[in-house]
């Protein structure tokens, strides 16, 4: 493609974006800490799921002295739904670094803002180009998709061939002059036209464009490497009741999800019922011998390549024993009223547990 092929095609998609651009709420004045905010949030997260949770954490966090003041408890139940709990601990944890050491303010330098924890290649040129106005293009699954269909790609988008051409492309797209422009009507673009399955080419503004189009392959771009298969995990978990309580723990702050509460229990093992693994892991966990009186529900969640199938039980203690446990597995617990149950933040399989009791279902 020519310069002036770039110029047409900037162009095109620059009055496509001015038309249809989403109001999203971090897009009304572009403030560095809320375009921080909202790049964590979207790694994994769908655009609209992304704008429910940031109005929710702007209220409750608006800037960045208001996240370093709060407590990583506030935090993760803020971020209670959205995974990968590591990205909350790391905002928490970066906040706390910004205020040491640039007054609470996020700085407009890739190396300074590399060194916040959780901020990576990506997120750092997203900061510095949405959030600052700064030249750098911004290589992302859309920007992948839509380089690889308007160039008809045949090397896979994640190889060390496929990774330069559409570099190259995205920075050859980019306007020096107006980059986050540049780069938010790219994504823009990519979520709401040229979409993964069934793109909108009959109505794409770039479609004159479009080699995969010209050549049929659309459905063939940009070429992925294989998916890892899913791995089926089981688990077992028991709720224990005792004296009208509900018994929760806070998993090992060293542990993927330090810091968030669950039921005990674990991994059913080979050869074992989840009933089994549930009176075996708490046993384990805590120290108590329970009885099962009763079956609450299984749940499922994915994440990563897992899909996880969470069955849990009712229990009571067996009598004679201290309501009192030896962790093993956790650094504290909560006897809770069910009610009290929502103050806590919980991973995913929990969570819906929770949910559950909650609704009464
Ligand atoms: Fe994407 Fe289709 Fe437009 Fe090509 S014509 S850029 S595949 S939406």
């Amino acid at each position: 493609m020519t310069t002036t092929d770039f110029s047409s095609l900037r162009t095109t998609l620059l009055e496509w974006f001015a038309a249809h651009k989403r109001p999203l709420p971090w897009r009304r004045d572009y403030q560095p800490y809320e375009v921080w905010i909202a790049e964590i949030m979207g790694q994994q997260t769908q655009v609209e799921r992304v704008a429910e949770y940031f109005t929710r954490w702007m209220e409750l966090f608006p800037d960045v002295a208001a996240l370093a003041r709060a407590s990583e408890q506030d935090v993760l139940k803020a971020w209670e739904g959205l995974g990968y709990y590591s990205r909350a601990r790391n905002l928490h944890h970066a906040a706390a670094q910004l205020m040491a050491r640039h007054a609470g303010a996020l700085p407009a330098d890739e190396k300074m803002l590399r060194d916040l924890p959780g901020i990576g290649p990506y997120t750092a040129a997203a900061i510095l180009s949405i959030g600052f106005n700064r030249p750098c293009p911004l290589v992302d699954a859309n920007v992948e998709r839509i380089a690889a269909r308007l160039r008809d790609l045949e090397e896979p988008v994640k190889s060390a061939p496929g990774k330069k051409a559409v570099a190259d492309w995205a920075s050859r797209f980019l306007d020096e002059t107006r980059p986050r422009l540049c780069n938010e009507a790219l994504m823009e673009f990519g979520e709401l036209v040229c979409t993964p399955k069934n793109p909108r080419c009959a109505e794409c503004p770039l479609v004159s464009s479009c080699l995969a189009h010209r050549s049929q392959s659309v459905a063939l771009r940009p070429v992925l490497k294989p998916r890892p298969t899913r791995i089926d995990v089981t688990l077992a978990c028991g709720i224990i009741r005792h004296e009208g309580r509900l018994y929760i723990q806070q998993r090992c702050a060293n542990d993927r999800w330090g810091g968030l509460w669950e039921f005990p229990g674990g991994g059913v093992e080979a050869n074992e019922t989840p009933e089994q693994a549930t009176l075996r892991e708490i046993l384990e966990e805590t120290g108590w011998r329970v009885r099962i009186s009763g079956f609450f529900r299984t749940v499922t969640h994915c994440y990563t390549r897992y899909r996880v199938t969470l069955h849990c039980f009712w229990c009571e203690l067996e009598p004679g024993q201290s309501p009192q446990p030896r962790l093993n597995a956790a650094d504290q617990y909560a006897w809770v009223k069910e009610a009290e149950l929502a103050r806590y933040p919980y991973p995913s399989g929990p969570r819906q547990l929770v949910e559950a009791l909650l609704d009464g279902k």
